[in-house]
């Protein structure tokens, strides 16, 4: 395929008497969304089945030559895709943003695709030679949010299709159109039938969860979605990975260049514009160094640019939805009556758009305050000032999510020490959020289970079956 302009791929994908999606920052029409039955799930599900063991013959390196032509699409198309997906998400073509997620969307194809499961000998004694063997699980549900949609498309599907299994993707109902459009591009380099996408609402994912016809859900999304979906996928004993919320907390320890780290910060707690769900979202400081940490985060907060993210110097964005924007106003409020500091933002940017939240920095705020203890979305970080760090680390580890955490120091000592008593999934030292396509990536508590990326990620696609002789 060529390169498609923006509005090729919308064409494809838009339909005449289908749901309006609108642009979240002008409040533009962008297109018509169709909207799936439970009929046209049957058939997706059954389709992929009827499609599954070919798919899985070919081998790895059948299916590899496929996976990499499809990274070449996507690459390919890379700039429509990212226009759209940033008229449609809302986040801006540039930072860590819309062109950002289409590379990574290809660089997780490609690393993935790289990826086998050989066969592992587990014993080898004289009486018992035992070998653990990977099959694909079949038919693939995914499941996806809405603040990264094509990349966590990506993270769901490129391991699936790597192993074997044919998948059935259903976007969120916000972002249904960049998620058809690239899987519009991906199915160009693969056979008939072996990746489906039906855009629909809550009841199509919740059919998934309870279908018969797919073995395995990959769920990425909220943590009250992932209980409904472990509750309705218990009859049929679907296997899941289950890509929670998070409420991930960082730490500054004492005598830190907090000088030589604020941009870090920074945008570790707002890429995205903070919708990111391993992003940095209450920021311990210690004592001696909490107004300095407040003050060069409330400098870059009201120094980098927002508004429509098509308009190439942004590099912050809108809330995606009302309902997003609501919780993000909600928590700021209820932190300023509670007596927080608002030190920058604190009132919708109704200047820029109906969507659009400041970044806003809430200091003087504690633990047990509703922005410190539930995950806020959006561009508000609390920063909560602590002088003995049991209390910290007692304080980070005091919620129920446990995605991701954070340690910030230049001495590797501590922060390694300070990390280890950390409970999240993935904790980063000096950085918050930084992911990559070999390293492991799942959360743990209330933030779900399973693992992604990798050879692990793989692993969470197929069936392990043991031989023994
Ligand atoms: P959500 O749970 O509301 O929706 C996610 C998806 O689940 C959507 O496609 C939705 O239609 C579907 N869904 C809704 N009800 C369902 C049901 N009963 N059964 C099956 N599917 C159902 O989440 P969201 O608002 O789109 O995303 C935001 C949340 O996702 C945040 O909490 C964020 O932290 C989390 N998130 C986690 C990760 C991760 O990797 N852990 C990544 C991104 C987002």
């Amino acid at each position: 395929m060529p390169h498609h302009p923006e509005t090729d791929l919308l064409d494809r994908v838009s339909v005449q008497d289908g749901r309006a999606i609108h642009d979240p920052a002008t409040g533009d029409l962008i297109g018509h969304t169709a909207e799936c039955t439970a009929e046209d799930l049957d058939r997706a599900v059954a389709a992929a089945r009827a499609a599954q063991p070919a798919w899985a013959a070919r081998g790895y390196e059948g299916r590899r030559e496929r996976l990499m032509r499809a990274a070449e699409l996507v690459e390919e198309n890379s700039e429509a895709l990212a226009r759209l997906l940033s008229r449609e998400q809302g986040k801006p073509l540039n930072g860590p943003n819309a062109r950002f997620e289409v590379g990574a969307c290809v660089a997780w194809l490609r690393a993935t695709a790289s990826l086998e499961l050989a066969p592992e000998v587990v014993v080898d004694e004289p009486d018992n030679h035992s070998e653990l063997h990977y099959r694909p699980a079949g038919v693939v549900g995914a499941i996806g949010p809405w603040n990264w949609p094509m990349m966590i498309t990506v993270w769901q599907v490129a391991p699936a299709l790597t192993v074997g299994d044919t998948v059935v993707v259903k976007p969120s109902e916000y972002t249904p159109l960049s998620v058809q459009a690239l899987v519009a591009v991906l199915a160009e380099a693969l056979p008939e039938d072996v990746l489906h996408v039906i855009p629909g609402g809550r009841d199509i994912g919740a059919g998934m969860a309870e279908h018969p016809g797919i073995d395995k859900i990959m769920f990425t999304g909220s943590t009250a979605t992932g209980k409904a979906i472990a509750r309705s996928s218990a009859d049929n004993l679907t296997r899941l990975t289950l890509e929670l919320g998070g409420n991930d907390a960082g730490i500054v320890l004492p005598g830190t260049d907090i000088a030589a780290h604020a941009e870090d910060l920074f945008w570790g707690a707002f890429l995205n514009t903070g919708q990111t769900c391993a992003a940095l979202k209450r920021l311990y400081v210690h004592d001696s160094q909490y107004d300095e940490v407040v003050d060069a985060l409330a400098r870059l907060a009201t120094a980098t640019p927002m508004g429509n993210g098509l308009d190439e110097e942004n590099l912050l964005g809108p809330l995606q939805n009302q309902q997003q924007f609501d919780i993000v106003a909600r928590l700021v409020e209820d932190a300023r009556a509670s007596g927080a500091r608002i030190v920058t933002g604190g009132e919708p940017a109704t200047d820029l758009g109906e969507l659009f939240y400041p970044v806003t920095i809430v200091a003087d705020v504690t633990d047990g305050t509703a922005i410190v203890d539930e995950e806020q979305f959006g561009p508000a970080l609390p920063v909560i000032r602590y002088s003995d760090l049991d209390d910290a680390i007692a304080a980070a580890n005091g919620l129920d999510a446990a995605l991701g955490a954070s340690v910030w120091s230049d001495d590797p000592e501590a922060a390694q020490q300070t990390a280890l008593r950390l409970e999240a999934g993935s904790i980063w030292i000096n950085k918050h959020g930084g992911i990559h396509p070999m390293v492991p990536f799942g959360g743990i508590k209330g933030s779900g289970y399973g693992l992604e990326f990798g050879v692990e990620g793989l692993k969470s696609v197929a069936v392990p079956v043991v031989l023994t002789r």
